[in-house]
């Protein structure tokens, strides 16, 4: 069977893309404008409309929600944070323990909330299995355990390889880390629901409404103005496009292929029951699902970057991308190899200069924004938009500060990344590295970091 590229995602190849919402009708007052319709900006929009009824709250979507990667991601609700490591060298780390259990609680958050909403996501709580399979990997692996643990993860659990292979059967598996707060999504569900839910309490959304240009009081798009004391940015890997931003969040690719439904013959051979979301420890990693129709839904790095901050083009995927990520899933389960690719797509995440998510509300101004999660975003976004609304509460009189709007990302400042070309050279340079050294870690007795992907997380600024 011929492999489906693009069309945004296979989670929209499955579940149809939806019908348009109206777009903007001109120009309008709110209490609350928000600026993209993906998780970050539905789950604000949805607890700010539940913490006050009566907000008047826009929501302009540029395409239509879940069109970013909120649409297209690969299903790992879980609780890491990108910049957790670099918040507890900044703020201590108590600050860093008590971001790591929001965050925790968030999986749980976003679950309960979804039961609650009746927003039938498929998600399946198994918890998330990190694998390694060289020495260099276990090493990592081992070390990470322990700062995860420090970080007051104590129920994570460190298994060796015939554990790993009790949960799933990962050729040359040698060890993983398993921890309970992550589960599998079906990403198109979660949003779709989401904004369903969000509408239904009545919050306004107009979707294939591109803002071009937000300002204080102002979110700026073709079809007219929306004027309101909060505007906030929620357009993630898209927010080069925003007038001034070219340089704000640099908009990484990571692409995706999800098999044919395997027979249970084959399941038999793999295990996979607990249907973790599954993850390694290569520097380039890959994430992966078992989704509810029983198929294996595998992501990566592929191109990772385009020239100029260009975003997307539906979710095509070179080629030799889908090559590259059949490789890693056979890599995983050699008894793959005949197996067919249903579907390949690709998507944006925003990575700031420094590689730490935030979330801020500048009180001088009412602009708003949350982001810059790296590939950490199912979760944190929910994170993001509870501080949001307790941001705006707070702001408004209605609140002091609370447990989250003193969480060390909140009001985080980092400077914007270089201009073309040494933007597209240092990214490229950085992913061929983590590649090289994976190449190399693959065949190497040692169980050291190569010392190229230590380099070039130094260089890059990423650890
Ligand atoms: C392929 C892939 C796999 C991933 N897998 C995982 C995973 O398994 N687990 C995990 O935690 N994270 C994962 N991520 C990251 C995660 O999906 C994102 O961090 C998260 O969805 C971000 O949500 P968001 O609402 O901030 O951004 P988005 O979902 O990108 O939403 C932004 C929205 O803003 C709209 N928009 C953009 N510009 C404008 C504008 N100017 N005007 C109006 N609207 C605009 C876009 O159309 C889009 O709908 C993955 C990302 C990708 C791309």
């Amino acid at each position: 069977m011929n492999t489906v590229n693009g069309g945004i995602s296979f989670w929209y190849a499955q579940e149809g893309t939806p019908a348009p919402r109206e777009p903007l009708p001109g120009d309008t007052t709110a209490d609350v404008c928000v600026v993209g319709g993906g998780y970050t900006g539905l789950w604000t929009a949805y607890y700010l409309k539940k913490a006050v009824p009566f907000l008047n709250i826009i929501v302009l979507e540029g395409k239509f929600c879940g069109y970013g990667a909120s649409g297209r991601n690969g299903g790992w609700l879980y609780n890491g944070i990108a910049g957790r490591d670099r918040y507890a060298k900044a703020h201590g780390h108590d600050a860093a323990v008590r971001l790591q259990r929001a965050m925790n609680d968030t999986v749980t958050e976003v679950i309960e909330t979804a039961a609650a909403e009746k927003i039938d996501a498929d998600i399946h709580r198994g918890g998330v299995l990190e694998v390694a399979y060289t020495p260099a990997q276990l090493e990592r692996l081992k070390a990470y355990h322990s700062v995860d643990v420090a970080f007051g993860e104590t129920d994570r659990r460190l298994l060796g390889a015939r554990e790993t292979a009790d949960r799933v059967r990962v050729t040359g598996a040698v060890g993983s880390t398993w921890t309970p707060h992550g589960a599998r999504v079906h990403p198109v569900k979660l949003v779709r629901g989401l904004a369903a839910t969000a509408e239904a309490l009545g919050v306004t959304i107009h979707e294939s409404t591109p803002v071009t240009e937000i300002r204080p009081k102002h979110a700026i798009t073709p079809y007219g103005t929306v004027r309101a004391p909060y505007v906030l940015r929620c357009t993630e890997g898209f927010t080069a496009g925003i007038k001034g931003h070219k340089r704000t969040w640099l908009p990484m690719n990571s692409s995706m292929i999800v098999t044919d439904p395997l027979p249970a013959s084959l399941w038999d051979d793999i295990g996979w029951t607990g249907r973790e979301t599954l993850g390694d420890m290569a520097h380039a990693y890959m994430y992966a699902q078992r989704t509810a129709d029983d198929r294996i839904a595998l992501g990566g790095r592929g191109i990772p970057y385009r020239y100029g901050s260009a975003t997307d083009n539906d979710g095509r995927t070179r080629p030799a991308t889908v090559d590259a990520l059949r490789d890693v899933l056979v890599r995983l389960f050699p008894r793959l190899a005949g197996t067919g690719i249903a579907h390949a797509w690709s998507g944006v995440l925003g990575v700031p200069r420094d590689w730490c998510a935030t979330v801020t509300l500048d009180r001088s101004t009412g602009l708003g924004w949350a982001g810059g999660y790296v590939g950490s975003g199912v979760a944190t976004a929910n994170l993001a938009a509870r501080t949001l609304r307790d941001l705006i509460q707070q702001d408004s009189g209605q609140s002091g500060p609370t447990d989250l709007t003193t969480l060390p990302w909140v009001n985080h400042k980092v400077r914007s990344w270089e201009p073309e070309p040494l933007r597209w050279l240092g990214v490229h340079a950085l992913y061929a590295a983590y590649r090289a050294a994976d190449r190399r870690e693959a065949t190497a007795r040692t169980a050291t970091t190569d010392r190229i992907a230590t380099l070039a997380d130094r260089v890059s600024g990423r650890h």
